[in-house]
């Protein structure tokens, strides 16, 4: 039997004329399903016969809540969740006074190699389905019994190695009749695969890009990630530049600060060469453990110098430290333990 869930209106329309239905019964199911209702049982306003003739051929079915864990200072949540074939996956909900925020999975496992990355550790599985993206999502606001007003594909995987499918998520996702998000309330975070930022530009989609950089040079970037290999950094910033033209979406650029790596003042001059005239925002971050006071200073003298070269600059507070909320870190656990793959 094959999954209704994750179906876009288009194709429930296909399948409710293949059953001999009126065309307009498509949109009833298709509110239904993202309400989201777990059974045809509870689509209450469709025919009992409509629901068998869709029984007898479909399911509806979501990922399963694996485990929840949670640091009540930083109101963050980290959700483990089993898919249908028994992968685990992992979604992050953060809380703020402005309102939720999601960084879903878009991949069981990533093939990118970054090397201070757990996820990039763990061997690269399969794609998520749009629908598995999107029910990330879907299950934290029906868990949770709250609304999310903003998504970041942050999580495991490389969003624009799976692009097919995150599209699909994204029109699904802002569709008003499912989850209704705000495309500005959704980013796309890559760490770089240029080809696909050009078609994300192209697809009119309009989200926020943010592109992970953690090095202005080459060679070095090379080293933390194996991307730069056959995605040049001076290429990259061009496409950052023309999706900046192309959306009017203002471009993030993630740097992960590493003592004694990344951090010189040669560091600080060649990244302000890179992103000048760009307008776009350097989000620093301390690395994982790394973020005591001593730290948060060096951290801030960093941020300080950037600015006096004329780049916008913020800070990525550290959340979700003690939950093991950094990308893959909570999987990885289940799979050292045997226990998924
Ligand atoms: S940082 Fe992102 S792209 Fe790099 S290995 Fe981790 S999940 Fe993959």
């Amino acid at each position: 039997m094959e999954n209704l869930y994750g179906k876009t209106l288009e194709e429930i329309k296909e399948i409710i004329i293949s059953l001999d239905e009126k065309p307009f019964r498509a949109l009833q199911v298709f509110k239904w399903l993202y309400k989201p209702v777990f059974s045809f049982d509870e689509m209450t306003d469709i025919s009992l016969d409509l629901r068998k003739k869709l029984s007898e051929k479909y399911e509806i079915l979501h990922i399963e809540k694996k485990e929840k864990l949670s640091e009540n200072d930083t109101a963050t949540s980290k959700f483990l969740f089993k898919t249908l074939d028994n992968i685990f996956i992992e979604a992050v909900l953060l809380r703020y006074e402005s309102g939720s925020s999601v960084c879903v999975s878009t991949q069981a496992g990533c093939k990118m190699g970054c090397v201070f990355c757990e996820s990039g550790k763990c061997k690269f599985i399969r794609n998520l389905t749009a629908d598995e993206i999107l029910d990330q999502i879907q299950m934290i606001e029906y868990l949770e019994n709250i609304k999310v007003s903003n998504v970041v594909l942050m999580g495991t995987g490389e969003p624009l190695d799976n692009f097919e499918n995150v599209v699909k998520f994204i029109k699904l996702a802002t569709d008003e009749k499912t989850l209704n998000l705000s495309k500005r309330g959704i980013t796309v975070s890559t760490c770089g695969i240029i080809y696909n930022i050009y078609k994300l530009a192209d697809s009119d989609l309009g989200v926020n890009l943010s592109v992970s950089l953690h090095s202005p040079f080459h060679e070095e970037r090379r080293e933390l990630m194996p991307v730069e290999n056959s995605n040049h950094i001076d290429d990259l910033i061009k496409a950052a530049n023309y999706y900046r033209e192309k959306t009017k979406r203002r471009i993030t650029y993630e740097y992960c600060l590493i003592e004694g790596k990344n951090d010189t003042i040669k560091h600080i001059d060649k990244l302000s060469l890179l992103l000048k005239g760009s307008d776009s925002l350097v989000n620093v971050i301390g690395l994982n453990d790394k973020f005591n006071k001593k730290d948060r200073k060096y951290i801030y003298k960093f941020k300080e110098e950037l600015e006096k070269k004329g780049v916008s600059v913020t800070i990525r507070r550290k959340l979700g430290s003690s939950i093991n909320a950094a990308c893959g870190q909570l999987r990885s656990g289940y799979i050292n333990k045997g226990e998924s793959i």
